[in-house]
């Protein structure tokens, strides 16, 4: 079906104006810093709420697997998270060591969170679903000095590997009686470490769909940045209800579930239970969620089971719809103005930028397909680096590797035990992303593909994600994945891995009828010239398509590193 290339946006029946660009020093001056200076997150996001008018505003609303539920305030927040932060001391935690968390979405997870940056600790979330061997990588690689996590979870997946960690001093099982003394015993209030902007907050690891994860560092004077981007690429309002869906074991579920919600004094709803559609339309309906953060991955799935069961549910509160983590095909973000009557906004960035750098913001007119425009005090262009020096490639439609000016508050200071690396990831006081990218006309960026991912045939560089969304067009399309094989003639030719929806049988008409859409849509040189169907596609722990494993599996090469293959895949 054909589509307008713009959805315009007008302000006629908008309940709130969208929130106007936001400088570094706007953001700064929203933020209170330490009392008697230096700045500290856990400080921004609730001890300063704690004491003025939001404290008993619900900070966390909690939905456990099984239909509990807990509210959490701003005060009872600071005072849990100050608890932690006295048992972290008390176990000798001092600024700059490491405390990591392994706890599954439970309301102590962010306490013990907040509570390490209170200590001026570099805290890391893990993903409650890694095995023993990701969690003891990562452990070992942060040093981490003490881990917060559950009895249960400590028999299932750290006891095996707890001699080979070195460094930690201390396992807190929250649900331990030893815990739990320690925390009741503790006083609700604490003195914040004094830190800098330069000190570090947090240690994230990258998704590991390119390879090997990457353990990035943050900083306390990140804060700027989330603070500026969940007003104007998430519209936070004051009394919005926000869902953040991504797990704290990943950036998103940080930097979006943790900090910028608290920041900025809104209701996050958290969910405990892994991913179901019934489940999630209840959640936005039941919770009058405002303010939804969701990914590629969650919306395809929703897609699956069609517009529908959306549209049962009146959603008279959900006011914007925003993603990351993936390419969001132009497909879906048709989609969401089916299913709920707004469009999906992209927005881009990674676990190294530390905050959201690109989007589509409740103000600008969404171009599908595109994953917007720089935020204010972003400074992104399109360039070519070669032994020669790097060029920046001006023109509209032209593409190459996206690359930001160095210097935005969230930036990344390093990758863990990988200096080198870190120093080869700038140039010219530029940070160059390994995303390939190209800029229309009218400042709107577009995603090509990830630099590995990019696929060269007969002269032509062929970007998977613009393959992949035409495939998705077709009716009988859920997902495609599409990779580059080898070939004598041409270099590389295109190959698609299918995907189809519910109700659709492989068959060699179906086939053909699928490249000859793509033909149409893509034109010959482009259009996958071999089209497999597949039950599943490889993906990463946080949702990703592996094409890198994809590539491997067809062509029978080594599979590299899997850890944080999705189990099953
Ligand atoms: P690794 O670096 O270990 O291979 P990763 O890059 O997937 O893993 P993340 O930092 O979680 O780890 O993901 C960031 C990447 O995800 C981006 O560099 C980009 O390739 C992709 N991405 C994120 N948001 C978008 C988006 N809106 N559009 C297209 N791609 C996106
Ligand atoms: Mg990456």
């Amino acid at each position: 079906m054909e589509r307008p290339p713009i959805i315009r946006k007008s302000a006629a029946g908008r309940r709130v104006p969208p929130s106007a660009p936001l400088s570094w020093d706007e953001a700064r001056r929203r933020l209170a810093g330490l009392p008697g200076g230096g700045l500290n997150i856990a400080h921004e996001a609730v001890d300063r709420h704690a004491t003025g008018r939001l404290a008993d505003r619900v900070a966390i609303r909690w939905l456990g697997a099984s239909g509990a539920r807990r509210e959490i305030t701003y005060r009872e927040l600071a005072a849990l998270s100050s608890r932690f932060a006295h048992v972290y001391r008390s176990l000798g935690v001092e600024k700059g060591d490491a405390v990591f968390v392994l706890c599954g979405r439970i309301p102590e997870l962010y306490a013990a969170v907040l509570g390490g940056l209170k200590c001026g600790a570099a805290v890391s979330p893990l993903f409650a679903a890694f095995g023993p061997e990701p969690l003891k990588t990562r452990i070992k690689l942060g040093r981490g000095k003490v881990l917060v996590t559950t009895e249960a979870l400590y028999e299932r997946k750290v006891k095996k590997v707890a001699g080979d960690m070195p460094t930690l001093a201390h396992v807190l099982a929250l649900d331990s009686a030893e815990a739990s003394s320690m925390l009741r015993s503790a006083s609700e209030s604490f003195e914040i470490e004094r830190t800098t902007p330069d000190d570090i907050s947090f240690l994230h690891f990258t998704s590991g769909t390119t390879g090997m994860p990457k353990g990035a560092q943050h900083v306390h004077g990140a804060v700027v940045m989330h603070c500026a981007s969940a007003k104007v690429a998430l519209d936070l309002h004051d009394e919005d209800i926000f869902w953040c869906t991504a797990d704290p074991g990943w950036v998103t579920g940080t930097s979006y579930g943790i900090v910028a919600p608290l920041v900025q004094g809104v209701t996050s709803v958290v969910d405990e239970a892994e991913f179901d559609a019934e489940r999630w339309y209840s959640i936005l309906e039941a919770e009058k969620v405002a303010v939804w953060y969701t990914a590629p991955t969650a919306i395809r799935m929703l897609m699956k089971g069609g517009a529908g069961a959306a549209k049962r549910r009146p959603l008279p509160a959900l006011r914007f719809i925003a993603s990351v983590g993936e390419p969001l095909n132009p497909e879906a973000v048709w989609w969401g103005m089916d299913a709920f009557g707004l469009p999906i906004h992209d927005n881009w960035w990674q676990t190294e930028t530390g905050g959201i750098m690109i989007a589509n913001t409740a103000a600008m007119d969404v171009k599908p397909g595109s994953m917007g425009k720089p935020l204010a005090g972003v400074e992104a262009a399109i360039a070519r680096r070669s032994e020669r020096g790097m060029r920046l490639l001006e023109g509209p439609g032209e593409e190459g590797e996206l690359v930001l000016r160095a210097g935005w508050p969230a930036m990344f200071r390093g990758y863990l035990g990988e200096e080198e690396r870190y120093r080869r990831c700038f140039a010219d006081g530029w940070y160059f992303t390994g995303d390939l990218a190209k800029r229309d006309a009218d400042g709107y960026f577009w995603f090509v593909g990830r630099a590995d991912d990019v696929i060269k045939s007969a002269g032509h560089l062929i970007g998977p994600f613009e393959v992949e969304s035409a495939l998705m067009e077709h009716a009988a399309v859920a997902e495609a994945g599409v990779i580059g094989k080898p070939d004598p003639v041409v270099g590389e030719v295109v190959m698609a891995f299918v995907m189809l929806k519910s109700g659709f049988e492989p068959s060699e008409e179906l086939r053909l009828a699928i490249l000859g859409h793509a033909r149409r849509r893509l034109g010959a040189a482009v259009a996958p010239k071999e089209i497999a169907f597949a039950t599943a596609l490889p993906r990463t722990r946080s949702g990703k398509i592996m094409r890198r494993l994809l590539k491997a599996r067809e062509l029978g090469l080594p599979e590299g590193d899997t850890s944080m293959l999705e189990e099953g895949a």
